[in-house]
């Protein structure tokens, strides 16, 4: 399928004659689309074999030359890259070590313990797990939220993905002062690294940490220039300890701490009150991360009842409640769960979902998710013509009901191949020893005391 002439990489990629989706689910084409120096240079109409086809004497005519990749991708169709808005990469270590327990369980007797006898090469060998799984997918983007996250920003150099690093900031633990410190100083070293890395403020949740320390996170992000990231309101049990607590909602504590003000991702909101909606200000963002909703045995929250013009976008949470990092699977689900819902076959529209997958671009700092000339060329090339697709119809349909890592043939960010016909370019063997070998490594050490409590 390919026609790699030798010495390419300095020359143009040339992705000829397939159907594009645009962010809207707008299907068009067939187009040709030229990649240069990273970007997106144009994309002309035709499919390679028609008359008003760019056959390859007409990208010539534009100075097409042998060092230049061309790829016949007749059929297929071309996309924005995925995000996955809410992570917390390193936890693929643990993926399935905490299955069919409570929340407080899962946080308190098994997750917390396991992790605080993590070390930074456990969390580097988890990140490059979860990379890899996700470059499968076709994620080319990612919101990541976790502690040594300079290991993170190393994997996700090494690995090419854009990665936006929240690192997390725990109240409870009682150095809060040293992590934010210490947080501050990376964000400063870090952010804006090789184009492919965004940081920002990671304070674990209005849960874990007190309204000071929110406070100080949202004057912290103010200075920094950069915004934050947390967890809000994935169950209705949290809204009322809060009202306990402080006398208001979670989504209040944060919002009069100041954290709205600056770009806020806010992992799950699952239960956003429908009168707490009015908070939420330009550049806040929500990441719905079903699955772990679901596994967790949460009652169904108030965003499948009605989104609403609420912000919503696909995240996939830490594979230690999620399992799987695919934005696909996950945009499923929300689907299923909302039709569901509603009891309402045409609640949660393919186009509705498709969007939600493409927002999480809007909520990252990195100029992609659009089909155009001069943005980035941070693109899925999908190949439906197989037996789980086939005959897609529908390709929306066919992407988010049965689409899976096999559908992604070619993924590029920033105009570099970071899977081509269908395999990573990741030494994947070595990443999955190295992972196994870790994780061997965290069961024999055990759990340790955790500082903190659900
Ligand atoms: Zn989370």
């Amino acid at each position: 399928m390919s026609d790699k002439p030798a010495g390419s990489t300095a020359g143009r990629i040339v992705l000829t004659g397939a159907k594009l989706i645009d962010r809207e689910g707008a299907i068009s084409g067939p187009s040709t689309i030229i990649i240069k120096d990273g970007l997106i240079a144009e994309i002309l109409p035709g499919d390679g074999s028609g008359e008003a086809a760019p056959k390859l004497e007409s990208v010539s005519r534009l100075g097409w030359s042998p060092g230049d990749r061309v790829i016949d991708c007749r059929g297929h169709f071309i996309s924005p890259g995925l995000v996955n808005l809410h992570a917390h990469s390193p936890m693929n270590i643990f993926k399935g070590i905490a299955e069919d327990v409570t929340l407080e369980d899962w946080f308190n007797r098994e997750i917390w313990p396991f992790e605080s006898n993590m070390d930074g090469d456990d969390v580097e060998a988890g990140a490059r797990l979860a990379v890899a799984e996700m470059l499968d997918y076709g994620v080319t983007a990612f919101a990541d939220h976790y502690f040594e996250a300079g290991r993170i920003c190393d994997v996700a150099l090494e690995t090419g993905i854009r990665a936006d690093i929240a690192p997390t900031l725990f109240g409870m633990a009682g150095d809060f002062n040293d992590q934010l410190a210490a947080a501050e100083e990376l964000i400063r070293n870090r952010n804006g690294e090789q184009g492919r890395l965004s940081l920002r403020l990671g304070p674990h949740s209005p849960y874990t940490c007190s309204p000071d320390q929110l406070a100080m996170c949202a004057e912290s992000a103010r200075s920094l220039g950069v915004g934050a990231h947390l967890h809000v309101e994935d169950d209705l049990a949290q809204i009322e300890a809060s009202r306990e607590l402080y006398g208001m909602t979670p989504m209040e504590v944060v919002s009069r701490a100041g954290l709205m003000d600056n770009p806020l991702i806010i992992g799950h909101a699952y239960w956003i009150l429908p009168e707490e909606r009015v908070l939420l200000k330009e550049n806040n963002w929500i990441a719905v991360c079903m699955m772990t909703y679901m596994k967790l045995g949460y009652p169904p929250g108030p965003i499948l009842d009605d989104p609403g013009d609420l912000p919503l976008c696909i995240g996939t949470d830490g594979a230690a409640s999620s399992n799987c990092l695919n934005p696909l699977e996950q945009a499923r689900l929300l689907a299923l769960a909302g039709k569901s819902r509603q009891g309402n076959a045409e609640a949660f529209s393919l186009r509705t979902v498709w969007r939600m997958l493409m927002r999480g671009h809007d909520a990252l700092p990195f100029g992609t998710g659009r089909l155009i000339p001069g943005d980035p060329a941070d693109l899925v090339v999908w190949n439906l013509d197989l037996p789980h697709t086939a005959p897609a119809y529908n390709p929306l349909a066919a992407l988010i009901y049965s689409g899976d890592a096999r559908n992604a043939e070619h993924v590029l960010i920033a105009g570099d191949f970071v899977k081509e016909d269908g395999r990573l370019k990741l030494d994947t063997k070595s990443i999955v020893r190295e992972a196994k070998e870790r994780a061997g490594g965290i069961l024999a050490k055990g759990k340790g005391s955790t500082k903190l409590v659900f």
